[in-house]
């Protein structure tokens, strides 16, 4: 579903994704984590062509990001991003910022989209909150609202980078138990978290980043019992 061929890239001098090499099947769920700056988000960014990669091969779901004629819409549209700062359009309600992406781009007939997204609401515990605003919901609702408005677009990926990390406490256990659910379910993931529980009881393999490059991927029980390298180790001890 998602592959990594030596891919780099640069921002100006800075060596941000090192020779990445990653393969992602379809259903599996694979949790990124690492230092700040490691480039987790920047490796993420770069299978919905957010971050043009430099060198390499990038496929995503069969397409190769390098082809010069790439639909880049179409791939968005394949590929759904959940943001650490839920990024809901601020001035419409929760149903229309769920049905706006499949009325303007897929073309879905308004009815449609609507019932689509009242399912997706129901699906995420949250039907109640239909004509409410963004700002009139916790954070934690807000973002299980966003994780709704990128299923709306029936993605075949879902990418989150650090989708709690903005969240109080008690918030990302709802949050996170949605994307458990969502993986239940089949879906192909990539999560950028923090969360050990999460990668230990979800994911298929951790990998940990550092400075650019993938310095290791292990399946979670291997990962956290027996760490491989200091960095990793030094990671998760501060973790605790
Ligand atoms: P992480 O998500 O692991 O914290 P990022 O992928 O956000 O790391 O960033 C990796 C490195 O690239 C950091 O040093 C960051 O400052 C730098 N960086 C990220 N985005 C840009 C950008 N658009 N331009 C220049 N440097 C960037
Ligand atoms: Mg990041």
């Amino acid at each position: 579903m998602i592959e990594f061929r030596g891919v780099h890239k640069w921002f100006k001098k800075l060596h941000v994704l090192n020779d990445i090499n990653l393969h992602v099947k379809p259903g599996e769920v694979v949790v990124v984590c690492g230092p700040s700056g490691s480039g987790k988000s920047t490796l993420i960014r770069t299978v919905n062509q957010l971050e043009p990669i430099d060198q390499g091969t990038l496929i995503v779901d069969g397409k190769d990001l390098s082809e010069k004629k790439l639909d880049i819409n179409a791939l968005r549209a394949e590929v759904g991003f959940v943001f650490q700062q839920f990024n809901l359009y601020p001035h419409l309600s929760v149903l229309s910022n769920i049905t706006l992406a499949p009325i303007k781009i897929r073309k879905t007939p308004k009815a449609e989209a609507q019932e689509q997204a009242m399912a997706l609401l129901e699906r995420v515990g949250l039907a109640e909150k239909r004509d409410a605003y963004p700002a009139q919901l916790s954070g934690g609702q807000q973002q299980r609202v966003a994780i709704a408005r990128a299923l709306a677009m029936k993605p075949r990926i879902m990418l989150f980078d650090e989708p709690t990390s903005a969240l109080d406490p008690e918030m990302i256990g709802e949050v996170l138990d949605v994307m458990q659910k969502l993986a239940l379910s089949g879906m192909t993931m990539v999560v950028v978290t923090h969360e050990m529980g999460f990668a230990r009881e979800v994911s298929k393999s951790v990998v940990f980043m550092d400075q650019g490059t993938i310095l290791e991927q292990a399946a979670p029980e291997e990962f956290f019992i027996n760490p491989q390298h200091d960095r990793a180790k030094q990671f998760l001890k501060q973790l605790l």
